[in-house]
């Protein structure tokens, strides 16, 4: 058994294979078959009688032995066709043999007998082989065909009646003496009528099918014959020639069984749009034509000869309206199939609008991705561009709001990109509930947004900027964190008649301000910003060089404890001369500095310079270093390192440096607050600088590494309006430092009175022009012999 030849999900068992020759040997049996089986039946007639019976009974047998070898040599997938025509042959041979018999013995053979049984056993055997043959697609109809097959044999009943039944029995008058004569070629215009179906449903072209129909024509030719013998008077075997259209019949099956073709399965189209092969136009008009005619011209002769009688106007009359009934059937199904054609170009129509519908939705969505912003499903750049260029058209009152927030790469850093994404998330959520109607909010790329609001004028603006910095001061609480954040405003009106590209560049100028001024703030645009642009990118530049050229000094400025004003501490404050130029004052160079990244390499250098000149007013009088340190510096994973080798190298200990930073660095760098809290585990003091300007709950005071607080010296009762409120803030801060175990240091003490209330209050430091303001490092000795400030 060959292997490997397996049917996909059966076992090789489940069906059996036909061997691999199979398709030669069918072709050569099949014509073999065919050439000694029609020869035999034409040279039969030509022997003795006892030999042409013996040759008759061989060729019946043999056909037994055709079809039983087709079905065991091709295996076909569905042998049941084949194994009703094998029943049909066993059927006719027994009748056949019979038959012969009952001749032999001289019986009457005009008696209905049982072999008669067979032969007409043989009818539905054939008729359900031929039907089972072809196989019908998913839409076809198991009636597809049947109703032309049925117009071509009434049609052929017509025919048949009107030239042969009626002129041989009925004009004549004898009927014939065994009625069997003529049911037999009605019987096979019916198998015929079949054949014909299975040709005008499946347009099968297989050698077998094609054998099958004909061997159906050659039995209806044969019993014609036969019939129009008995009728004649002839006797009951028959002419030769009817003999010899049977064994072709017989042959032409047996030749059908043995081909190859006979496995092919004759299928039905099984497209919606071609259930079945309608017959051609032309053949439908002679079909209609033929029983009217045939009828007429039966009439017409029989009116001459005197043998017309009722039935010659019935018969070709019932034909015709039967023949007129199944077309109008055959145009109804023709009509269901331009329907279902229809319905199905319908729905592919459907189909093909669902597809457009589908491509209109993923271009809309394409459209839609290249124009928001994928994280908060806000506009991007492009559309924020487009929809300032339609304000502008609309030329509706408006401005234009650029904000960012401030150390969002903090929270990246400390906390991770999703808490990151999470908080730019819930930024966008947040300000987009409180925007303007008609205002469109944008996400522009990392943390900066926009916004177009619709206000009436200016101030209104201005008042929709100030709401958005102070929602967004207050906490998010992400994935678990708490984060505080603030942002930076930039704001510029939509002037109508400006360009879209101008005010866009306007807004991010002044958003660059407000970061530059320290952030948490709004900053309207105004002209002068671009020239400030300019001049900060130039003052960095020279600031690069002027680190390198020596042009960077450092300046102090007296700490005195309180009361007394007996200088503790000196506050190293950078100064920049250029060699050929004015002071630059810190305000302007610092920001540049932080926003260049300048400010790490400037930082070290101020804090290296100013240990080596403390070091001598430490040893001498104790006098403590305070250093101002930038968050950038902090970020960097080296800066205790630095701080220890710049206290090494100047041969300070710990204990002699304070650093101050701001309460922003400590909210956001994680990093950082570790290399503060190590410092500080080794002596140096840390000092929480612009207490009060910022924003951090105090309660988070409580567990940051530092030491003291240096109150922003806006908390300082002055001589102005206000002055009488400051003094109870001033209180709370101290008495909240004690109770938190941290110093106080006073900024920007310039009265005595200012002086006098601190000392009462309990603050231990105090720091302003009344001791002092900066001054060069040769001035500094001096100083520090005696009190600054004899009254404190
Ligand atoms: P700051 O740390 O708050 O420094 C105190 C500022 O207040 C100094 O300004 C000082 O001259 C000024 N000041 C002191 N006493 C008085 C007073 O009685 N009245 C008034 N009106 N002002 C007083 P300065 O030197 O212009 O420094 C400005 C800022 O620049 C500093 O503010 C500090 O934040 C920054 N800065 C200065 N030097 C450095 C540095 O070396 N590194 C870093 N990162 N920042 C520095
Ligand atoms: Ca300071
Ligand atoms: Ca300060």
């Amino acid at each position: 058994r060959a292997a490997g030849r397996r049917w996909p999900g059966r076992s090789p068992a489940a069906r059996p294979i036909a061997r691999p020759d199979a398709v030669l040997l069918g072709r050569r049996w099949s014509l073999g078959y065919l050439v000694v089986g029609v020869s035999t039946g034409l040279i039969a007639p030509l022997t003795p009688s006892a030999v042409q019976e013996g040759l008759y009974g061989l060729l019946g047998v043999s056909v037994i032995a055709a079809v039983a070898g087709g079905l065991r040599l091709h295996r076909p997938a569905r042998p049941l066709a084949w194994r009703l025509l094998l029943l049909a042959m066993v059927l006719v041979v027994v009748a056949n043999f019979g038959w012969a018999g009952m001749i032999a013995a001289g019986l009457n053979q005009s008696h209905f007998s049982i072999f008669d049984v067979a032969y007409y056993a043989m009818y539905p055997a054939l008729a359900a082989a031929t039907a089972i043959l072809p196989v019908h697609g998913r839409y076809g109809s198991p009636l597809a065909g049947m109703t032309e097959a049925a117009i071509i044999t009434s049609t052929a009943g017509v025919l048949l009646w009107t030239l042969l039944v009626d002129p041989l029995v009925f004009d004549v008058g004898t009927l014939p003496r065994d009625p069997d004569v003529l049911a037999y070629p009605i019987l096979d215009l019916m198998i015929l009528s079949m054949g014909i179906r299975l040709i005008l449903v499946t347009g099968t072209r297989a050698r077998a099918h094609l054998f099958i129909i004909l061997a159906q024509f050659a039995l209806l030719a044969a019993d014609i014959v036969y019939f129009v013998s008995v009728a004649n008077g002839g006797r009951m075997t028959g002419p030769p020639l009817t003999v010899i259209g049977w064994s072709m019949a017989n042959v032409l099956l047996g030749a059908a069984a043995l081909h190859p073709s006979m496995g092919s399965v004759a299928t039905a189209p099984s497209a919606r749009l071609a259930p079945e092969r309608p017959v051609a136009l032309p053949f439908y008009v002679l079909l209609v034509l033929l029983s009217p005619a045939a009828g007429a011209y039966s009439v017409l002769t029989q009116l001459r000869t005197g043998h017309l009688d009722p039935f010659d106007v019935i018969v070709p009359i019932a034909g015709t309206m039967l023949t007129a009934v199944l077309l109008v059937a055959r145009l109804g199904q023709l009509t269901g199939v331009a329907q279902r054609r229809a319905t199905d170009l319908d729905t592919r129509t459907i189909d093909l609008e669902d597809a457009l519908h589908r491509q209109h939705a993923l271009q809309a969505e394409l459209a839609h991705q290249a124009l928001h912003d994928p994280l908060t499903g806000l506009p991007n750049r492009a559309l924020l561009l487009r929809r300032t260029a339609e304000a502008l058209d609309r030329a509706t009152p408006g401005g234009l709001l650029m904000f960012d927030l401030d150390g969002f790469k903090d929270v990246n850093d400390r906390y991770g990109h999703p808490a990151g994404d999470a908080l730019l998330i819930a930024v966008a959520h947040r300000i987009g509930v409180r925007l303007p109607s008609g205002s469109v909010l944008a996400r522009l790329g990392g943390d900066e947004f926009a916004i177009i609001a619709e206000v009436a004028d200016p101030d209104a603006l201005a008042e929709c900027a100030t709401e958005i910095v102070a929602t967004l001061r207050m906490p998010f609480e992400v994935q678990g964190h708490r984060l505080h954040t603030s942002a930076s405003v930039g704001l510029r009106w939509i002037e109508p008649g400006a360009a879209t590209d101008d005010l866009i560049r306007d807004a991010d100028l002044a958003l660059y301000a407000a970061k530059s001024l320290g952030k948490d703030q709004v900053v309207v645009f105004d002209p002068a910003l671009r020239e400030k642009r300019l001049e900060g990118a130039r003052t960095v530049e020279r600031l690069r060089s002027a680190l390198d050229c020596g042009e960077l000094e450092v300046w102090y400025q007296p700490i005195v404890a309180l009361p007394g004003g007996r200088s503790a501490a000196v506050e190293a404050l950078l100064r920049w001369r250029a060699f050929d130029g004015p002071a630059v004052p810190p305000d302007r160079f610092i920001p540049a500095a932080e926003q260049s990244g300048l400010i790490v390499p400037v930082g070290e250098w101020v804090l290296r310079q100013a240990c080596r000149d403390v070091a001598g007013w430490w040893r001498e009088h104790g006098t403590a270093l305070s250093v101002n340190v930038s968050p950038l510096q902090l970020r960097e994973p080296g800066f205790a390192a630095m701080v220890r080798a710049g206290l090494a190298e100047a041969g300070l200990p710990p204990s002699a440096l304070i650093l101050e930073i701001t309460e922003n660095v400590l909210m956001r760098a994680e990093d950082g607050i570790a290399q503060l809290a190590a410092l500080r585990a080794d002596g140096v003091r840390i000092a929480l600088d612009d207490f009060g300007t910022g924003y951090s709950s105090l309660a988070y005071l409580r567990d940051l590494p530092i030491d003291a607080l240096k109150i922003d010296r806006s908390f300082l009762p002055s001589d102005g309006p206000d002055s009488g409120q400051r003094t109870p803030l001033v209180r709370a801060i101290v008495e909240l430092a004690g109770a938190l175990g941290l110093n106080t240091i006073a900024e920007g003490v310039e009265t005595a009175q200012q002086a006098a209330l601190l000392a009462e209050l309990g603050c231990q430091w105090a720091q302003g022009n009344r001791y002092g303001a900066a001054m060069t490092a040769q001035r500094i000795p001096a100083l520090l012999s005696g009190p600054l400030a004899e009254s404190a």
